[in-house]
């Protein structure tokens, strides 16, 4: 017998690979240039130069068996040290190498913080508009999925309803700034709010609620948008990053979690996360690229090409009715679907070729993402569409 719940995740597309897939087959009909495919979170910027460089040296100058070879399941010690040195130059965040476990990617991370708290009952919630892949990874890891509704307006948190939906059982929050749907970063503000209430709760529960800081974009933030070191603020915090965004380097699978020795309980959960990702298959994140983040991990990606995207994309949607918070970080934008159904309106829009997803998977139906790690030639070809799309309802 084969599991359901698997053979419905492995079976259903997810509706971002559907329009992505529909794009495709369009493009072989009307043509590359007539179809306007926002749907892909795939960075379009290339490496750094110094990652490139990196790569090539490693091959050239290391030891082949080295370079190819198992190394601890945390990672290697170079890499390692170099995530934390960076992270502490940055932050003054007091990390040691030993809080470090390299995996591959965040999600890979993600799952393993959250199998690490899956205890029986508990409950993982997420605040919308959410990463569309955080419930499945909740759910078919045990845990409840328990999402926080959104604050349509400043995309930051509704504290009265989050604080409503904590019970015992809650064992973490998801916190992904910048957010993926939204493109909106969480001010130090929301987050010191947060911390409050999560301290609170957890005195209250008698158990640490923990953060699970899903970071893939940290790196990515415009007009001066700070993005705080969530574990300088509340303790209880579990970062999951990646360099997939960040370096261009999202199919080489590289990312780590940091489990910071201030979190309560720290190496009893850095165990538990390295368990986790023992009976997910972990042997040890991709040793190439680990040598690659010992070189590159202070590297920070050329944002204009993205920031431009994004300035264009808002200021042209805005002028033509649609609503929408402006975004300061990552690579998407989170419109209000004239009409209130984006579901039906990504259907209008894929009549014309302009594919856009619809917000239900991240728990906001009445608003579309748009990814804007796309070629600002197809912005500018893409715009006459919007503007009948919104003029025409
Ligand atoms: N979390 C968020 C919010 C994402 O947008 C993504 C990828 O798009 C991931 C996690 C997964 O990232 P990775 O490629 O590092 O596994």
């Amino acid at each position: 017998m084969i599991c359901e719940t698997m053979y419905s995740l492995g079976s259903k597309r997810s509706c971002i690979r559907e329009l992505f897939e529909y794009g495709l087959q369009q493009a072989a009909v009307v043509g590359k240039e007539n179809v306007f495919d926002y749907s892909l979170g795939n960075p379009s910027i290339p490496s750094p130069p110094e990652v490139n460089e990196a790569f090539t040296s490693i091959i050239q100058n290391r030891d082949s068996l080295t370079v190819h070879g198992y190394t601890p399941a945390g990672g290697c010690g170079e890499a390692r040290s170099a995530v934390a040195e960076d992270l502490n130059r940055r932050y003054n965040a007091a990390i040691r190498p030993e809080n470090i476990f390299l995996t591959c990617g965040a999600a890979p991370a993600l799952i393993a913080a959250i199998r690490a708290l899956a205890v029986a009952d508990a409950e993982i919630m997420a605040i919308a508009p959410y990463f569309a892949e955080y419930r499945p990874f909740v759910e078919a890891n045990g845990p409840k999925f328990v999402p926080v509704s959104a604050d349509t307006v400043s995309f930051q948190i509704r504290f009265d309803l989050l604080e409503s939906l904590i019970t015992p059982y809650t064992q973490a929050i998801i916190v992904n700034s910048p957010c993926n749907p939204s493109g909106v970063v969480y001010t130090r503000e929301t987050l010191e709010r947060l911390a409050a209430l999560l301290t609170r709760k957890s005195r209250e529960t008698g158990h640490p609620i923990y953060i699970l800081a899903d970071e893939p974009y940290r790196e990515l933030a415009y007009d001066g948008a700070e993005v705080p070191f969530i574990p300088n603020i509340y303790p209880n915090t579990v970062v999951c990053y990646s360099y997939s965004k960040s370096l261009s380097l999202p199919g080489e699978r590289i990312g780590y979690v940091c489990v910071p020795d201030r979190a309560e309980d720290s190496q009893r959960l850095y165990a538990a996360i390295a368990g986790a990702a023992r009976v997910l298959g972990h042997v040890c994140a991709p040793s190439l690229q680990q040598l690659v983040v010992a070189r590159c991990a202070a590297v920070r990606p050329d944002l204009a090409a993205y920031d431009r995207n994004r300035t264009a994309l808002y200021d042209a949607l805005t002028s033509y009715g649609y609503q929408c918070a402006k975004p300061t970080g990552a690579f998407y934008m989170f419109v209000k679907a004239p009409g209130g159904d984006a579901l039906a309106f990504s259907n209008r829009a894929k009549e014309k070729n302009l594919l856009v997803v619809p917000g239900g998977d991240f728990g906001c139906p009445d608003f579309f993402r748009i990814s804007t790690c796309v070629s600002f030639d197809m912005i500018q070809r893409s715009l006459p569409v919007f503007k009948t799309l919104i003029e025409n309802p």
